[in-house]
């Protein structure tokens, strides 16, 4: 079940600020607020989609193709793509995703180390 009440969603309708970067009528990306490398930006798609394997599950294939073209766009107009970068999704408990609305995390601005 979707919570309308998470933050992201209260974001999505103007309820709370925030820094956005990009916005168009299906996806809004966003300074994450406690950033964990020098870049790092939230994209989410604005329908009510709990996590990436909801979105996976729920959105047409016009959906999510346009989802992945902004990542890839705001990546691009960062200029993050030459240095390289990281997408990456948290996904459910054991993913150890904290909001239920689906958002990828786009990470750069220095060496990232290694995961796992
Ligand atoms: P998750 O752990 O669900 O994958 O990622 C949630 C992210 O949202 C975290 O990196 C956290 O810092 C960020 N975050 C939490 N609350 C807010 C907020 O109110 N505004 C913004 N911009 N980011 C938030």
């Amino acid at each position: 079940m979707y919570d309308k009440n998470n933050i992201f969603a209260k974001i999505i309708r103007g309820e709370i600020p925030t820094q956005k970067i990009y916005e168009d009528e299906q996806v809004l990306a966003m300074k994450d607020i406690a950033p964990a490398a020098p870049i790092h930006i939230l994209v989410l798609p604005k329908a009510e989609y709990v996590s990436f394997h909801d979105f996976m599950a729920k959105a047409n294939a016009e959906e999510i193709a346009h989802f992945y073209k902004v990542v890839q766009k705001i990546c691009s107009d960062l200029n993050i793509d030459k240095d390289g970068y990281r997408v990456m999704c948290n996904i459910g408990k054991n993913g150890m995703q904290t909001i239920p609305h689906m958002h990828l995390h786009i990470l750069a601005g220095k060496p990232l180390g290694r995961m796992g």
